[in-house]
């Protein structure tokens, strides 16, 4: 798909009528972790920076080379050095008298079913899990399958694979088995650690039955390890004494005492499978040190971390990257006190998140638009019960925020106090690579701002150049960093092709750059807004409009929650924008003459030519797991198509109804 700037020019107009600014809060600023001048010291030697960051970590041997770039695009960071992940994340925090900090304030899904869990306890456990794992016959470089609730032995899990080089890949627990075999099977993994069950929603949901299910359409897998989460009845035929064992028999029963193993910098650490928002999911495979000196130094810049005083709330499931960057590797290598949560935003009430961060004294909260969103469905009065005064900053992850969702999320949540971060980054990038710092950046709401110090990215046009501000274009990288995935499993030629090929070396010069698919702008003053995926970007008459800005007008409309656009092929126009529009609770069934004011609602704030052709009002979207609109499937409806895979959708009754009121309502 190729991209005109010049032609991109009418959804340009709109963006820069946002001129709301929000300047630091003070006292953040005098006090930040990063200030201005990181960029321009990190501009001048890159490499030397991220050597800089890397003393961050603990490293059994230094690295002879940062970045060894002598076969590109398969970059090495830190070769020659050694370290251990798990021992960066817990032994080191114990070993400096932390020992007795807080690393876990768990809360379950049931009311009261909490546990505090310390950094000399994790220690405990994450030596015990890995001694256990050794005894099942897991050994450096073996793969191992990790299909659980959040519960604390999710993250004792990975670490301890981390412990022994095992290299993890996480399945999210909502998946099915045909998803997780599929996994299992890609990455040819010996053993799966999971649990009778989870809860959601108030009540247990069973997981073991999809790990049996999954064991009859792949035989790699060796053993299978069980938390008992939930104590429900197997049944007969649900336990497999040859393969299966309990966790709290060989977990519980093995030693406290392990001395974790020094690995190389490019050991591999995980696979972890993309959401699939565009397709089929991609086995992104990231390394030990580069990996965890980006997810560590991200989230001390971005989130202004103050280890000492902060209590930390990603509400990502683990089984996504953000959960492994941002809950584990990147909060744990920097000793944080932090929050994790079993269950869902809205039970056994619509306002348990915010309960959890007056209990807790929360400080810095990160989460998804599609959460924002819904809760602005639901309407302020919810939040607003909670005192969330302890807030200082918010964190925005996972899809381009409107303007709207951000303003909302700033006061409601936020008290119009606290800066709200929005982080564009990947499974890919491994960490944030371009997001405002807290301390230094007067952020624009919608705008993820600029690339983050030692982080080099650009928006350019078919050719590879720059564009000039007030512009749009393809959004890539163009220098190596450290937490960058290394290859996609077991497949190079996919990798240098699906990420390198669309500005090769002999095209751009250097050492190419990297493209994962999202276009982007630059406004005015060179800052930029992410506009979704090129492949989303829709042509009418001629003229290429992206589906976030057309999004951010619907919900800037004060009866819209959410909006997702597609465009449907269209005799006269080419394509023409079909929008599914989610209203808020208060605005009931918006009226009779709605389609019509959102149609002019459109209008108004982008153009005729943005102007939907088919409005659909809808009681839902259809979602990855990782909550992002899949607008394929909403393409295949409006295009009366079957609608294609829908294994990664969370929800697959969803197209069901949104099949059945297509026809109606526009
Ligand atoms: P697949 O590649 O399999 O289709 P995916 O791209 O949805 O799946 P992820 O790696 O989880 O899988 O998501 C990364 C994508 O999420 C980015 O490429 C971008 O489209 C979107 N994204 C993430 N954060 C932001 C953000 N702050 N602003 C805009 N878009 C974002
Ligand atoms: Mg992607």
């Amino acid at each position: 798909m190729t991209t005109d700037p010049s032609s991109t020019s009418e959804t340009l107009a709109n963006l820069s009528r946002e001129d709301r600014r929000f300047e630091p809060p003070a006292d953040l600023a005098a006090n930040a972790n990063v200030t201005a001048d990181a960029y321009e010291h990190a501009a001048k030697d890159r490499v030397a920076f991220w050597a800089e960051q890397a003393e961050r970590l603990s490293w059994a041997e230094r690295w002879d080379t940062v970045l060894d770039d002598s076969k590109p695009p398969f970059f090495k960071w830190f070769t020659g050095g050694k370290l251990n992940a798990a021992y960066n994340c817990v032994d080191r925090h114990v070993g400096a008298g932390r020992g007795d900090k807080v690393a876990l304030h768990w809360v379950g899904e049931p009311e009261g079913d909490t546990r505090d869990i310390t950094y000399a306890q994790l220690k405990d456990e994450v030596s015990q899990a890995a001694n256990a794992l050794t005894e099942l016959g897991v050994a450096a470089g073996d793969r191992v399958a990790i299909y659980m609730p959040m519960i604390p032995e999710a993250i004792v899990a990975m670490l301890a694979c981390a412990r022994i080089g095992a290299p993890h890949t996480v399945v999210f627990g909502g998946f099915s088995a045909d998803a997780l075999a599929s996994r299992i099977d890609d990455c040819q993994a010996k053993v799966v650690i999971t649990s009778d069950g989870g809860y959601r929603r108030g009540t247990p949901s069973a997981l073991k039955p999809a790990v049996d299910e999954a064991r009859t359409k792949t035989d790699r897998v060796e053993k299978v390890l069980v938390v008992r989460r939930t104590g429900q009845d197997l049944g007969e035929d649900g336990w497999d004494d040859d393969v299966d064992v309990w966790w709290h028999d060989v977990v519980g029963s093995a030693s406290t005492e392990h001395t974790p193993e020094a690995f190389d910098a490019e050991h591999p650490l995980y696979v972890m499978y993309t959401s699939g928002s565009t397709g089929k999911p991609k086995g992104i495979l990231h390394t030990t040190g580069g990996y965890l000196v980006g997810a560590s130094y991200t989230h001390h810049a971005v989130f202004d971390l103050k280890a000492d005083d902060d209590v930390y709330w990603c509400t990502a499931d683990i089984g996504w990257v953000t959960g492994h960057s941002y809950i584990v590797y990147g909060p744990l290598a920097n000793g944080v006190t932090q929050v994790l949560y079993e269950g869902t935003p809205d039970s056994p009430e619509r306002g348990r998140w915010w309960q959890i961060i007056e209990q807790y004294g929360v400080t810095i909260f990160y989460t998804a638009p599609t959460a924002i969103r819904s809760f602005m469905k639901q309407g302020a009065e919810i939040p607003e019960r909670s005192d969330m005064s302890s807030l200082r900053i918010l964190g925005s992850v996972g899809e381009p925020i409107n303007p709207e969702a951000y303003i909302w999320y700033r006061k409601v949540i936020g008290g119009d106090r606290t800066p709200v971060v929005d982080t564009w980054w990947q499974t890919e990038t491994g960490a944030i690579m371009i997001s405002p710092l807290p301390g230094v950046t007067a952020g624009k709401p919608g705008s993820a701002m600029t690339a983050i110090p030692g982080v080099a990215a650009d928006v350019v046009d078919d050719e590879g150049n720059p564009v000039p501000n007030g512009s749009g274009g393809y959004l890539v990288v163009t220098a190596p960093w450290p937490s960058m995935l290394r290859t996609l499993w077991g497949d190079d030629d996919r990798y240098v092709d699906t990420y390198w090929s669309r500005f090769p070396a002999s095209k751009v010069g250097g050492m190419g750059y990297y493209f994962a698919g999202d276009g982007a702008k630059k406004d005015e003053d060179g800052d930029i807004w992410v506009l979704g995926r090129v492949d989303d970007v829709m042509n009418v008459s001629g003229h290429r409009l992206s589906t976030t800005e057309i999004e951010s007008a619907l919900v800037s409309h004060p009866k819209v929650a959410e909006a997702a656009v597609v465009g449907a092929t269209d005799e006269d126009t080419g394509q023409a924008v079909c929008a599914f529009v989610i209203l808020r609770e208060e605005a009931g069934d918006g009226g009779e003459d709605i389609v019509q004011e959102l149609r002019g609602h459109v209008r108004k704030e982008i153009g005729p030519i943005a102007t939907p052709r088919q409005i659909m009002i809808v009681p839902e979207l259809p979602k990855t797991r990782s909550g992002k609109i899949m607008r394929r499937l909403l393409r295949d409806v409006a295009e009366h198509r079957e609608v294609g895979d829908v294994t990664t959708l969370a929800d697959s009754s969803v197209m069901d109804l949104i099949s059945k009121g297509m026809g109606s309502g526009s």
